[in-house]
């Protein structure tokens, strides 16, 4: 995401941070319920005589920024939301979300991350179960027992509006957002539980169905191939399948009135562009070459990793855009027609997040760069690739005499404090330091590394250990000195090979 605006040099401009809640949750669940003690009013899948010690799943799954996203004791696989929208301009809703997971311990109950809205009902395996709330926290106290191992489902049945969100990681409100004349979706890193009850932590991936209803004359645009339109009068009813796995905050849901643009990238890789109905050409333009850079990126990551792509405008003009998977967004600040250069950049920068972000996701906010650089050194690519080396290397000088002038506002890249995640360390010092290990490997040897970490880690998750781990593996080289200099240390480490200095 660069939730931010476009400065003179293209880059990106930090962003102004809130609070740190540095709660932790508690790492050990203490609680131990034996399996239900009256068998007539039991529903579970063991014989009755059967006794299965059982815990609650904890209500975090230990992040080390933040630790109470996401749920331990289960996996989900897939969610089906259905999500019937009755009025636009407040987005009042009716949804239902079917939850199909596993077990991964003896679940006595379970949390969810889920914000607002009036539940009505929640089934565990079809059964009414008992349900608690505290703020993001929902959980869910099934019948009986749910057996390790063992896949269980669950609906969870809600209305109303999506309340306004505060993002405890940037200081714009993010989730399900209401405007005049539709919604759109921005959720990184915690605002998917405004309108879903969910694992929100991208260590659990699934896949998602989408059927959204909306009144005529509205669309919905959401991840993942359109399956079906139905025209039910007054409404339409819009289903979207996201086939591959995605972690929950790149799952969008966009209402406006589109222009429908398709097409398909010499490689075969299908696009579809939702512009606002009544978008200008020239704010279209950033994206004419969104084909050749799927065909160019494939090249150097590896294939494109999912079915299709495209981008959606939001009919906004604050600075936002986020690489949600298979359909990223962007608000029209972002596509400034006076900036076509920078805006071109942002388009690649989101595009190169379908491999690093959302096909190798983060196993923890921490390693945010793992995102971040590695789009935004994509965006020096994209320039290389068009312009020159030359035009690279002089991306390369400005960007180092940037990170230098403001360092003061950025933490190194390898340690964002939770209250500040998309501070530039994490953009631009970070792509920096990728263009410093180009030069320490060699050309042959940096390209194999990006396209060994994206194939080994596809639709999966990793950490910095990883990348390390096969940046050595593939050059042959000890590099730890190298990247503890640049991921760790205050100082902005110097480039020997073009003669930039921190001093
Ligand atoms: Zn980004």
């Amino acid at each position: 995401m660069p939730p931010l605006k476009i400065s003179r040099f293209y880059i990106f401009i930090a962003i102004i941070l809130i609070l740190l809640t540095g709660c932790r949750a508690s790492a050990t669940p203490t609680f131990t319920a034996a399996a239900p003690t009256t068998p007539t009013t039991v529903v579970t899948e063991l014989p009755p005589t059967l006794e299965m010690k059982a815990e609650p799943g904890a209500p975090g799954l230990g992040d080390s920024l933040y630790p109470h996203l996401g749920n331990a004791g289960y996996d989900v696989q897939h969610y089906t939301l259905d999500l019937t929208v009755n009025d636009v301009a407040t987005s009042d809703l009716e949804g239902t979300t079917i939850i199909e997971a596993r077990a991964t311990q003896n679940l006595s109950s379970f949390n969810l991350d889920f914000i607002g809205f009036e539940i009505t009902t929640i089934l565990v395996n079809d059964k009414p179960a008992e349900f608690q709330r505290s703020w993001q926290e929902l959980t869910v106290t099934p019948p009986g027992v749910l057996a390790e191992n063992e896949p269980f489902t669950v609906e969870v049945q809600y209305q109303g509006s999506p309340g306004e969100m505060d993002s405890m990681a940037i200081q714009i409100q993010t989730g399900w957002i209401t405007f005049d004349g539709g919604s759109f979706v921005l959720s990184e890193p915690d605002g998917a539980a405004s309108f879903y009850p969910v694992n929100d932590h991208p260590l659990d991936k699934a896949t998602y169905t989408f059927r959204v209803t909306v009144p005529e004359p509205f669309e919905a645009a959401a991840n993942g191939v359109l399956k079906e339109t139905i025209d039910n009068g007054d409404t339409t009813t819009f289903l979207f399948e996201a086939r591959d796995p995605m972690a929950s905050y790149l799952a969008t849901v966009n209402i406006d009135e589109f222009d429908l643009e398709t097409s398909q990238s010499e490689g075969g890789v299908p696009i579809r562009n939702y512009y606002p109905s009544g978008l200008p050409e020239e704010m279209r333009k950033p994206f004419a070459r969104q084909g050749e850079m799927i065909d160019y990126f494939s090249d150097l990551f590896g294939d494109y990793p999912f079915e299709l792509y495209g981008a959606l405008v939001i009919d906004l003009e604050f600075g936002a855009a986020l690489e949600t998977q298979t359909l990223s967004i962007f608000s029209k600040a972002m596509i400034d027609a006076n900036q076509p250069e920078g805006s071109e950049q942002v388009v690649a920068h989101e595009l190169a997040h379908q491999w690093f972000g959302d096909s190798v996701s983060l196993a923890d906010w921490r390693d945010i760069w793992l995102n971040e650089s590695f789009a935004t050194y994509a965006q020096g690519l994209w320039t290389e690739h068009t312009r020159g080396r030359e035009e690279l290397d002089e991306w390369v000088r400005r960007l180092y005499a940037f990170v230098r002038e403001e360092r003061e506002s950025m933490s190194p890249p390898g340690e964002p404090p939770g209250d500040r995640l998309f501070n530039q360390g994490v953009y631009s010092w970070g792509a920096l330091c990728l263009h410093a290990l180009r030069l320490e490997v060699g050309d042959e040897n940096f390209f194999d590394i990006l396209k060994t970490y994206h194939e080994r880690f596809a639709d999966g998750n990793a950490r910095t250990a990883d990348f390390i781990a096969v940046a050595e593996e593939v050059s042959g080289k000890e590099l730890s000195a190298f990247f503890d200099s640049w991921l760790y240390s205050e100082e902005l480490a110097p480039i020997p090979g073009m003669g930039l200095e921190a001093k």
